[in-house]
């Protein structure tokens, strides 16, 4: 075989093994087409829709993405080094990329990650790219100054692509807001201690909002990973219809 042979199949593999690595993508019927979910890792989610391709807080290096193609919006939740990366940002093309994110988050953007910037305060909706976007708070409970996550600093976020709504919940408790969620499809709900809640509050937080489907993500806490699989029985024992879906969003682990 050729050297030239080796190399491309050596790149091949290489490539296929980065993307094999990510759990399979899930599919969701809209009204304008299909909604493809891709669970990355951690907090870190990719959406393709209507021709447009959607990364949230982007994190861990970019291999996660290969194959996703050049981002058209990035949301952006909070501060922290596992929302706010600096390294992953850099390392793909955000050219064209809508760049959505609270106030605290925009004032550390270079200049480069700035240029498509929109900034949302808990509360504010605005429309990209046909997807509406609605802030919602994310904070820990009891609200403290000191707290991790301040009420008002960070932005979950409600998209409405194609008349579906998928709730991205950032670093948060079972707030009232949280809790007061409605006609939620598909939710994205981080569950790790000390940072966020635990799973039982989770639990809980989901049979008050009551979405179709919900995903357990961020929920690599202080000691290790949080108990998922008792997640779902909990949010299963009271209500059947919600469809828990347990993926691996730790593949390196
Ligand atoms: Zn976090």
């Amino acid at each position: 075989m050729k050297i030239k042979n080796i190399l491309f199949l050596l790149l091949v593999f290489t490539y296929y093994s980065a993307i094999a690595q990510l759990p399979a993508p899930d599919q969701l019927d809209t009204k304008n087409g299909k909604l493809v979910i891709q669970p990355i890792q951690h907090g870190t989610v990719a959406f393709k829709w209507n021709n447009k391709t959607i990364f949230v807080d982007p994190y861990g290096g970019t291999q996660g993405f290969a194959g996703l193609g050049d981002p058209d919006l990035i949301l952006l939740t909070d501060i922290h080094g596992d929302h706010l990366d600096f390294k992953t940002l850099e390392g793909i093309n955000t050219a064209k990329a809508v760049i959505v994110a609270p106030q605290a988050v925009a004032e550390k953007l270079t200049d480069n990650l700035k240029k498509k910037l929109v900034v949302l305060k808990n509360g504010d909706k605005t429309t990209q790219l046909g997807i509406q976007i609605t802030a919602v708070p994310m904070y820990n409970l009891p609200e403290a100054p000191d707290a991790m996550h301040v009420k008002g600093r960070g932005n979950g976020y409600i998209l409405n692509m194609g008349g579906k709504n998928v709730y991205l919940s950032g670093d948060t408790e079972d707030t009232p807001e949280v809790r007061g969620l409605k006609n939620i499809d598909v939710a994205f709900l981080s569950m790790n201690l000390p940072y966020t809640m635990d799973v039982n509050q989770a639990a809980q937080a989901v049979l008050a909002f009551r979405p179709k489907i919900v995903y357990p993500y961020h929920y690599r806490g202080q000691g290790g990973l949080s108990d998922v699989e008792s997640f779902k029985k909990q949010v299963n024992a009271d209500n059947k219809e919600i469809e828990v879906r347990l993926r691996n969003w730790y593949p390196n682990n």
